[in-house]
């Protein structure tokens, strides 16, 4: 598979101190975006699923203060089926995994893709949607607009969903709210 980056601390991608993978390939072309970098399919560099688990092992052997894994981009769902093998690796060990995508879960869901719905399924927390210049938020350490939703434990929806309820997401728009969910949801996310 094709990653951009990674960055190995990082406090701005989901609770806690977290391993995160920027994957390469991105087909939304949201005006505005932060990574463009990340677009072109045949950018950044190639690694092996197994690889990707080696060296984070041994990032996770040498930082006991990583509370998590994040999956970025890019458009983490062009490389679905080969994500599976780190995800699981990734709950084996005992850590919880955040995915951000550039689609909405109906999208996921209506397409009905069975490396995607694998994927979404083994995730602990779904980031979904484009990001969008006009409902940009500085007010969220974990989204860039307020359009893209938090949603706990997909795999609860990705199987039945066609219309999403937004009342059953968590948005997170301020400060406070972010904290409570920091501090509830570590614990669920650590497995
Ligand atoms: S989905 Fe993310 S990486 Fe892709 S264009 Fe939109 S903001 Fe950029």
């Amino acid at each position: 598979m094709r990653i951009h980056s990674v960055a190995r601390e990082s406090i701005v991608d989901g609770p806690g101190m977290r391993y995160v993978v920027f994957m390469q390939g991105c087909p939304h072309g949201c005006p505005g975006c932060h990574n463009p970098q990340t677009h072109d399919p045949g950018g950044g560099f190639e690694i092996g699923p197994h690889e990707l688990i080696a060296e984070f092992e041994r990032e996770l052997s040498e930082n006991p203060l990583l509370d998590g894994v994040t999956i970025s981009g890019g458009e983490p769902l062009l490389q679905a089926r080969d994500l599976m093998p780190f995800v699981a690796s990734v709950g084996a060990m005992g850590l919880g995994v955040w995915l951000y995508t550039g689609y909405r879960i109906e999208e996921i869901a209506g397409r009905g893709d069975p490396d995607e719905l694998s994927l979404v399924s083994a995730v602990d927390v779904l980031v979904d949607g484009r990001f969008e210049l006009e409902r940009r938020t500085l007010e969220s350490r974990f989204v860039g607009s307020t359009n893209q939703r938090i949603i706990e434990r997909p795999e609860l929806y990705i199987h039945t969903i066609r219309n999403f309820d937004d009342n059953r997401t968590m948005i997170i728009t301020d400060r406070e709210t972010e904290d409570n969910f920091r501090s509830r949801t570590i614990p669920e996310v650590m497995r």
